[in-house]
């Protein structure tokens, strides 16, 4: 039992999407890992290997499920580790999936990558089907932060990833660090940031590390075996980051990613601007004009209904217009460029000058946004004080 709701529960997503335009982003999930790593919640599960093959053909049917309504510009395989498979096997299953689904107008797709899970003969497979781009999980570049995160590769592995996506002509790569790490101190910090500016990157990803429920951080942390997180510590982590990656070329356009100008991940973007996308695989989320929906999480589950020829579906939903309205302020605001109130009233009918005013005067007043016509970012302390801003703009009716 999976438990999720059954496929009678929801509606029949490629129906509601018959006639829709057709859609410019894909995410495809590969759900397996060599390791969990103890900070992890996401949809990853280890020891499972013996699952490739039959998750890869139920990938490739879901992706053959929606063609002609997909037109993919932007692609993104997240995980999991999606490079945890042999290269026969990668080459399969995104080849099949690009068979599908007719990739001709892709122009970015790019794959998360563990440094322990690269090769040459992957880079080739990569480049063979037409991924452009690498987000390289680094996430430190000191054996022993990486050993207190539970990462199952070593700094040398990330230097010589690189070195691979490079001799493999991968056009574009990014770098993911994780920031302030139990233990790091501001000088790790710093020469973290040294050696990933040292490999000039077009891109890199800096997430403070999380607690999430469910991970064994958060049971170590309960148990006082490990720190409670400091608001301060990580400001300070994040504030060096943004000052280093700055001064490397790299600029801060959302709150953890920096990027060389016109090298933005344009599959992010489409997220952190609303934009409809579909995503394929165990728990993937979709989302086209107003409707969100996921698969069932579990990859066994997920590939049992795909074969039994019935809807991934968990769950589905209709978002009204107050919850519409919150999406893209908690996503927009993210961005440095900020959230375009016309495309807000236009898709919702809220115009937040008149609904939200006395609270925009406010944030004004304490110079925590700017409001430049109908555009409305984070500036200056409001960056560091983003989820206060967004309590402050909730549509008064949303859930
Ligand atoms: S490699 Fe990534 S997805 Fe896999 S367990 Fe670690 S953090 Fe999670």
């Amino acid at each position: 039992m999976d438990g999720a709701s059954t496929s009678a529960d929801v509606v029949d997503v490629l129906a509601v999407t018959e006639g829709a335009p057709r859609i410019p982003h894909l995410y495809v999930h590969w759900p397996f890992c060599a390791r969990k790593c103890p900070y992890c919640d996401f949809n990853s599960h280890a020891g499972r290997d013996a699952e490739h093959g039959r998750y890869a053909a139920a990938l490739i049917e879901e992706a053959r499920r929606w063609r002609g309504r997909v037109d993919a510009r932007t692609v993104f395989v997240g995980g999991g580790t999606p490079t945890h498979v042999d290269a026969e096997g990668l080459e399969r299953y995104l080849g099949g999936i690009a068979e599908a689904l007719g990739f001709d107008a892709v122009e970015e797709w790019t794959i998360e990558a563990n440094p322990g899970s690269l090769d040459r003969a992957k880079v080739r497979a990569l480049r063979r089907v037409g991924v452009n781009r690498t987000s390289l999980g680094v996430q430190s570049f000191d054996d022993r932060h990486l050993k207190t995160l539970g990462r199952v590769h070593e700094a040398s592995d990330a230097v010589r990833g690189i070195e691979i996506l490079r001799e493999g002509d991968m056009p574009r790569f990014s770098l993911d660090l994780i920031l302030a790490t139990p233990g790091q101190t501001l000088a790790d910090q710093e020469r973290d940031l040294q050696r990933a500016v040292d490999l000039e990157p077009e891109h890199v990803s800096a997430y403070v590390l999380t607690f999430e429920e469910g991970t064994a951080f958060t049971d170590l942390m309960r148990q006082g075996r490990m720190p409670a997180p400091d608001p301060d510590r990580e400001l300070d982590h994040l504030h060096l980051a943004c000052e280093r990656l700055a001064a490397a070329g790299l600029a801060r356009y959302e709150i953890s990613n920096f990027a060389r100008p016109g090298a933005e991940s344009r599959h992010n973007l489409a997220y952190w601007r609303n934009a409809d996308w579909i995503g394929i695989g165990a728990g993937a989320h979709s989302h086209v004009q107003g409707r969100r929906w996921a698969n069932v999480a579990d990859p066994a589950a997920y590939a049992g209904r795909i074969e039994a020829g019935a809807l991934p579906t968990a769950w589905d939903e209709h978002v009204d217009a107050p919850n519409r309205a919150l999406e893209f302020v908690l996503m927009g605001l993210r961005l440095t460029e900020g959230l375009d109130l016309a495309t807000v009233e236009a898709a919702t009918g809220i115009r937040y000058e008149t609904t939200h005013k006395e609270e925009l005067d406010e944030l004004l007043r304490h110079g925590l946004v700017a409001l430049e016509g109908r555009r409305l970012r984070l500036v200056g302390r409001g960056f560091d004080l983003a989820n206060t801003v967004i309590q402050r703009l909730r549509p008064r009716t949303s859930a």
